[in-house]
């Protein structure tokens, strides 16, 4: 799951992303509101935390134009001070939530958890074939086997689950696992695909992570 932060106050997006990544989450920060809505609309995130009072272009703009641009990505907003209106505004132009600063990123987790799980379809335990990943304890299961997993490699395998039987392109999982400073030069995917398949196809008869020549991976059950 790829997050975007836009705030330009540097204490607070390093407290998000720090928190965020050991969460396993990929975070991009930006500081202004332009650069914001570009990288909004380049790619393809699965939650934005957007700060009210930006330079260049303030956070309710940003959001206005987001949605019409038709980004579908839930945002959260934060605003500075407890000001009711930002709030309806916000909240008018679609913000899918705001949170006022200051808050505790144990708070901010959980508004985040609950908008990301809006946009999917329900089921809070990940299951495909024996297979089972459970978020909330971020324990995964084959068959009856216990499998730990790192913060990368649940990342990774929470994206596959979340798009079974479709073929996943290198880029496609990067972007959703890795964050900006991705090199796509590299072979990271391939690395941390035979992270996974050692911990969950390995021992098993049935192998579910499938190579696609030339192309990525797909989650599939023969
Ligand atoms: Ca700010």
């Amino acid at each position: 799951m790829r997050i975007l932060v836009v705030e330009d106050e540097k204490k607070v997006a390093a407290f998000i992303k720090r928190g965020l990544e050991q969460e396993s989450y990929a975070v991009d920060v930006v500081e202004d509101g332009v650069e914001g809505q570009s990288f909004a609309e380049m790619n393809d995130y699965d939650a934005i935390i957007l700060d009210i009072m930006l330079p260049k272009k303030n956070g309710l703009e940003v959001l206005k134009d987001l949605k019409s641009a038709g980004v579908r990505a839930p945002v959260l907003l934060l605003t500075a001070r407890d000001s009711v209106e930002d709030r309806v505004k916000g909240l008018n132009v679609g913000a899918d939530d705001y949170l006022t600063k200051p808050f505790a990123f144990e708070e901010l987790l959980a508004r985040l958890r609950v908008l990301m799980r809006r946009g999917m379809s329900g089921t809070p335990v990940l299951k495909f074939a024996d297979l089972s990943l459970d978020p909330a304890t971020r324990r995964a299961k084959r068959g009856e086997v216990e499998v730990e997993l790192t913060v990368k490699e649940y990342a990774l395998l929470e994206y596959l689950l979340r798009n079974p039987n479709r073929v996943l392109t290198r880029t496609l999982i990067a972007e959703h696992v890795w964050d900006q400073s991705f090199d796509s030069e590299t072979n990271v995917v391939d690395v941390y695909i035979n992270h996974l398949r050692s911990k969950i196809d390995k021992d098993f008869p049935r192998k579910i992570i499938h190579t696609v020549r030339g192309v990525g991976y797909v989650l599939k059950d023969e």
